[in-house]
């Protein structure tokens, strides 16, 4: 790639981030759950293009009504009336505005306390009713970067859209599973000057994202890049996954649109562009003006509260950096911490922490133990989740019983393996007692055998007999009752 001067060819790119929230559905209270078995039932439908505020329709919604399909839409028990757009919409999901506010407050945003809820024309016909619901929740805000400040314009509280399953001709098939799952969408100033300073941004962004209570996994984070050098109308470029290849795709089009310019194409209009796996982009359709925006009707405006706004400040998701550094204070290993923050866990393991406060034990006991005995007794994949969630169950009752001796920490898998295989809580744990006072009852009988060693030598030889079978903090428990009594 050729070094270009980016401040020369006066370059402004700017992020649109949209990530799924970990809530129940935006307008109704369907659970945010993607599908893959078959529908229920299908309903088919035809849209058309409805004028927007400014009375006319808006050129990209007339380009997509002009294509006259016909769309059927798989819905399930875990959809509604409101997706098929057949009942009005409920109130706004204050779960999904509480997380949308905690990321707006990460991002030195202003709250905006009074906003009217807007519908935004979409004629693909991903939304059976023909819009997507929008609500602007904070703005002016911004984001600090090695290269600089970037400002946050807007962050907006949506719905998504259905998605698309298949296509043929002139008919299309969605699944209704994902339309209405909470989507906050963070709108960033053009002040990005450099693709690297993209991907920087983006990935910061990520990070606030993901101390939030936030979808994880494939398709949770969609990212649209605005890029226009001196000159050029922008182009938005859809479809990254990863900010990784922000930086090709930058550069790919800036090469672009230099080449328009220099051909003295004319014409140039914004468009909307789709990123291909090689960093090149393709033209998808004209970008949408603002006509395709006008109120919604069948809700109130949204009022956010002083009180509410204080309590969302209040209680302000910490960091990921600064959970990390105080998990490692707590006594887990990196690993363990990575894998905390990864499965979205830490809520979990904070609360049964309070159970037993034996961060290593509760941290393997909650990701690595179900898992493994599951994955032993399960036949399939939906038989292993099922165990591991069952097992998953079961952890406050089995902490309860190691802080109670009941058992020790280092039988706590050998009791997830008994009820893995359909004994009885009660029943797991009296095996295990009885294990339990016979192995007090032989380090006993071992450490006679060998007086006057030193705690550590008497650790070593009980470790190299029963590893796996008591805890280090249990057997130290006999060793200092044992040293005590000679
Ligand atoms: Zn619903």
């Amino acid at each position: 790639m050729v070094y270009l001067d980016y401040e020369k060819i006066g370059l402004k790119c700017g992020l649109e981030i949209h990530q799924q929230l970990d809530s129940h559905k935006l307008f109704c209270n369907c659970p945010s759950v993607l599908r893959k078995d078959e529908p229920d039932f299908c309903v088919k439908r035809k849209l058309h293009a409805v004028a927007g505020e400014s009375g006319q329709v808006d050129v990209a919604a007339e380009y997509q009504a002009g294509l006259g399909k016909e769309f059927v839409y798989q819905a399930y028990d875990t959809t509604c009336l409101v997706e098929l757009d057949e009942s009005p919409p409920r109130e706004i999901n204050e779960e999904a505005l509480r997380t949308a506010l905690h990321i707006s407050l990460l991002l030195n945003c202003k709250i905006v306390p009074i906003t009217q809820i807007m519908r935004k024309t979409v004629i693909d016909g991903s939304n059976t009713s023909g819009f997507q619901r929008s609500v602007l929740v904070a703005r002016d805000g911004w984001i600090e970067s090695e290269h600089g400040r970037v400002g946050i314009n807007y962050v907006y509280l949506e719905e998504d859209a259905a998605r698309k399953v298949s296509e043929e001709d002139w008919n299309v098939v969605y699944r209704l599973d994902r339309l209405g799952i909470p989507l906050v969408e963070i709108v960033t100033a053009p002040d990005v000057k450099t693709p690297e300073q993209a991907k920087e941004i983006a990935l910061h962004i990520g990070d606030i994202l993901r101390s939030c209570r936030v979808r994880r996994g494939i398709g949770t984070i969609r990212q649209d890049i605005n890029v226009s050098i001196a000159g050029h109308p922008r182009a938005e470029i859809k479809g990254f996954q990863d900010p990784k290849i922000f930086i090709d795709v930058v550069n790919k089009e800036i090469e672009r649109q230099k080449e328009d310019l220099d051909s003295g194409k004319e014409g140039l209009v914004p468009e909307v562009r789709g990123a291909n796996l090689d960093g090149s982009t393709k033209y998808l359709r004209p970008l949408p003006g603002s006509a395709r925006m006008y109120p919604e009707t069948d809700l109130p405006l949204l009022k956010i509260s002083r009180s509410f706004i204080d309590d969302s400040k209040k209680n302000l998701p910490k960091h990921n950096k600064e959970i990390e550094k105080e998990l490692e204070k707590q006594g887990l290993n990196v690993e363990m911490i990575k894998l905390l923050i990864k499965q979205n866990k830490i809520e979990e393991f904070k609360s049964l922490l309070s159970v037993l406060n034996q961060p290593m034990v509760v941290a393997k006991s909650l990701l690595v133990y179900p898992r493994e005995v599951s994955s032993r007794s399960g036949k399939d994949s939906k038989e292993i989740e099922e165990i591991s969630s069952k097992l998953d169950s079961f952890l406050e009752q089995i902490f309860g019983a190691v802080k109670k001796k009941q058992i020790s920490s280092g039988q706590i898998k050998e009791v997830m393996e008994s009820l893995a295989s359909g004994s009885k809580f009660s029943e797991a744990l009296k095996m295990r007692r009885n294990d339990s006072g016979d192995i007090q009852e032989r380090i006993m009988k071992l450490l006679k055998g060998k007086p006057g060693l030193s705690e550590n030598a008497y650790m070593g030889l009980i470790m190299k007999e029963f590893k796996g079978k008591i805890s280090g903090s249990d057997a130290m428990e006999i060793i200092r009752k044992f040293i005590g009594k000679r």
